[in-house]
């Protein structure tokens, strides 16, 4: 038996342990052998691997780049390789094939949605925009393709009071879907003319205003880092400033900030507001600050869909591949692109 056959072998005892449940692929542990067959197809797909902030740590650890979803597309859009496996939620494999039509873009499980982006679909987008037809529309990257395609200019949490600025005072905006960020631009630019869609992610429910104040008391001496890219704690950004917590505390910060303001902090402990998969990069950059979730329950269940067992399958079968109409995919393009001629997306998204 040559190595090639044993190598083959092997990898096809691994295959053969994934199993599949509502919950998603299961079956495989993520252990050497698991990592070191990870590299390998991905090198024979000539895939590079992307894995959002929020993935699980065995996720972050085989992949090539980790960081938020923008940054990943734009890395995607970027990379040598003609195959992007992108380990995150659906929209997010959206919006990297939006910016790179021509690669083959996978995603390990593509029934790992959003609850945000879920919250506005298409059809109803337009209904709202009928009501307001001179409006400019202004959505949050959480959407899907069929929503950025009906969207003037998209935005981030770090750009989205810069884009709003940048829309001429007498016009109408249409904000979605995240009610917490479209309340926090309203407060921080005082805009009466800005509608807000009522969406939100399921996971900031457990960052909420009591929580985050008990938290702040209970640790007088830690800085408290929020991190809303994603969503989940765009609701921590808007009740920093009601005065939730001391305003000398809170850094509102994207992902490359964090890093920063982890590896250059004096206090002992920081609060971090935001998914709990976060931790794991500011524990590995700042190895001797304690980092503290304000809850540990927040915690995303679509991005934890993208298990060992499914980035196997993914490798192992090319599946599931990302597919966007290409009309929807040009005028999505669009919104992304202004998006960026207006403002920059955020340091380290
Ligand atoms: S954390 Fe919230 S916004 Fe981010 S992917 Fe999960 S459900 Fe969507």
């Amino acid at each position: 038996m040559t190595v090639l056959d044993r190598t083959a072998e092997s990898s096809s005892i691994l295959a053969a342990r994934i199993t599949d449940g509502p919950g998603g692929y299961g079956g495989v542990v993520a252990d050497e052998e698991w990592a070191a067959e990870i590299r390998r197809l991905a090198t024979l797909r000539n895939a590079t691997l992307l894995a959002h902030n929020y993935q699980l740590p065995a996720i972050q650890d085989v992949a090539d780049h980790v960081g938020d979803s923008l940054a990943l597309s734009r890395i995607a859009a970027e990379a040598a390789e003609d195959t992007i496996v992108f380990c995150g939620v659906h929209f997010m494999a959206e919006t990297a094939k939006i910016l790179s039509p021509a690669k083959t873009v996978l995603i390990p499980d593509q029934r790992a949605g959003c609850s945000l982006a879920d919250s506005i679909t298409a059809d109803e987008l337009r209904a709202w925009k009928d009501e307001f037809p001179d409006a400019v529309v202004v959505s949050y990257v959480n959407t899907t393709a069929a929503v950025k395609a009906l969207t003037d200019i998209c935005c981030t949490s770090s750009n989205a009071v810069e884009v709003v600025a940048s829309i001429p005072e007498d016009r109408t905006v249409l904000f979605c879907p995240d009610q917490f960020l479209g309340a926090h631009v309203r407060r921080v630019t005082g805009r009466e003319n800005l509608h807000i869609w009522a969406g939100e992610c399921h996971v900031h429910a457990g960052i909420n205003g009591d929580e985050l104040a008990a938290q702040a008391r209970a640790h007088p001496d830690a800085d408290l880092f929020v991190h809303p890219e994603c969503g989940c704690a765009t609701s921590a950004l808007y009740l920093a400033g009601e005065g939730a917590v001391p305003d000398d505390r809170v850094k509102i910060l994207s992902t490359g900030g964090m890093m920063d303001a982890a590896r250059a902090t004096d206090a002992k402990q920081v609060l971090v507001a935001t998914e709990v998969g976060m931790l794991h990069q500011l524990r590995r950059a700042a190895p001797d600050v304690e980092f503290l979730a304000v809850n540990d329950r927040a915690s995303c269940k679509y991005m934890k869909m993208i298990t060992p067992a499914a980035l196997l399958r993914c490798l192992v079968e090319g599946a599931d591949e990302v597919h966007v109409d290409v009309d929807v995919a040009a005028a999505g393009r669009l919104s992304v692109q202004r998006m960026i001629e207006i403002g920059q997306p955020g340091g380290g998204e």
